[in-house]
């Protein structure tokens, strides 16, 4: 798997436009400046994968726009050993951004050819994920519960209580709710049934969707 200087340069270029864009936490712009985004997609669109664009990827789905990985991992604030849980493996990207700040990741992907695919490489590009699992994000992965960090990365209609009970006392859950624009939200979970709530902008994902194919 090739990474090019050209490859490199361009990645530079888009870790200075995120910047521009608001990103300031210096891990997640070293994150983004080292995964070679362009293998995480198909080999025709290579050349827009340094472009801050979501583009699409296997199975109707998208590889999310880089500015919002950097800003959903952003407004998590993940430190080195926490346990992170993902909704929405599809291309891996932002699981491989969650692995470079040392986080344990979980990820759950509802589509079994991406959850396939991208398990095999993440493997190859020495990414290792905990658990990476195909399945139902709405429900969470209750048996590897409490999460410091839940990161939902489609569109959901609602707000699945499933993911706020499996937050541990002072964790984090971050997710776009709203069903053609989404609004960034971010929950802090301050005791067992008490939850801060603060709003971020809006943003546009493909749909967190219910049922299974
Ligand atoms: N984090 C991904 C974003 C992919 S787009 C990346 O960096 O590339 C959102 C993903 O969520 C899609 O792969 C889609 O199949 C998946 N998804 C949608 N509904 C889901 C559900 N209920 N459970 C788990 N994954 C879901």
């Amino acid at each position: 798997m090739k990474d090019s200087f050209r490859q490199q340069g361009k990645r530079k270029q888009l870790v200075e436009t995120i910047k521009e864009k608001g990103i300031t936490d210096e891990k997640v712009l070293a994150a983004i400046g080292k995964i070679p985004r362009h293998l995480f997609m198909d080999s025709s669109f290579e050349d827009h994968a340094y472009q801050d664009k979501a583009f699409p990827i296997a199975a109707d789905q998208t590889i999310s726009q880089p500015f919002t990985v950097a800003f959903q991992t952003q407004l998590l604030a993940i430190s080195p050993g926490e346990k992170v849980l993902e909704i929405g493996t599809g291309s891996g990207y932002q699981t491989a951004v969650l692995c470079e700040l040392g986080a344990k990741v979980y990820s759950i992907e509802r589509q079994q050819e991406l959850y396939r695919k991208t398990k095999r490489f993440l493997n190859e590009l020495g990414y290792r994920p905990k658990f990476l699992s195909f399945g139902d994000g709405y429900k969470g992965l209750p048996s590897y519960k409490d999460y410091d960090k839940i990161i939902v990365t489609a569109g959901a209609p609602f707000v699945p209580k499933p993911l706020l009970s499996q937050l541990k006392i002072g964790g984090k859950m971050v997710i776009p709710v709203g069903i053609e624009n989404q609004t960034m939200y971010l929950f802090t979970r301050k005791s067992a049934k008490e939850f801060e709530k603060k709003e971020y902008g809006e943003f546009r994902f493909v749909p967190l969707l219910e049922d299974k194919n």
